[in-house]
């Protein structure tokens, strides 16, 4: 009878864990893969809320367990691989005290209006339909090498940063946008409002 209690237990806590693996390199030993340490949620037996793949996901429970999971992080906000709800405003005059890491996240209308980057951004591999960032201040490195933008706004952002842009892009905005030791590296644009 114990024996049984003991299996049930394992049972619950497989069926709780989110299976997004996330994909590293280390410098000392290569690539390294990691679990997602969060637990799945009702809508879903195999992931958490934010790397559930569905597009109509709890978007309150969303934003709550993100807040959860910011007011926590101290050295860096981890965002690696999550599927954010369309029309994503939520970061819209934010304030990124610390390094935000975007790598491999996907939005569908993203709005980083009027935000302010603090600390490095990493947005490699990211995924966007339509994508604002108009108004936003990059204080420090800005890795953008998204996956896919179908349409960029960059008008009135300010750019500090030694970094590239690697993207085609098929309409981008730039206008009064301020780009300081910046590359704007194999851009292809069909529309220039440089
Ligand atoms: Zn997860």
């Amino acid at each position: 009878m114990e024996y049984e209690i003991v299996k049930y237990v394992i049972q619950i806590q497989d069926m709780g864990k989110c299976s997004y693996v996330l994909i590293d390199r280390d410098e000392k030993e290569g690539r390294i893969e990691k679990s997602c340490p969060h637990e799945t949620w009702e809508g879903s037996n195999k992931f958490c809320i934010f790397h559930d793949p569905s597009l109509d996901k709890d978007r309150d429970l969303f934003i709550q367990k993100l807040e959860e999971q910011m007011q926590i992080e101290t050295e860096i906000h981890s965002f690696v691989g999550y599927i954010f709800p369309e029309n994503w405003n939520y970061f819209k005059n934010y304030k990124f005290k610390i390094p935000v890491d975007f790598n491999g996240a996907i939005f569908q209308n993203a709005s980083f209006r009027n935000a302010t980057f603090q600390k490095d951004a990493d947005f490699r591999e990211t995924t966007f339909r339509d994508l604002t960032m108009n108004g936003t201040v990059f204080k420090e490195n800005l890795d953008f090498k998204p996956k896919q933008v179908k349409n960029l706004d960059l008008r009135n952002s300010k750019f500090f940063f030694m970094g590239m842009i690697t993207t085609s892009l098929k309409m981008a905005k730039f206008h009064n946008s301020f780009l300081k030791k910046c590359f704007l590296h194999r851009l292809s644009m069909a529309q220039k409002n440089l």
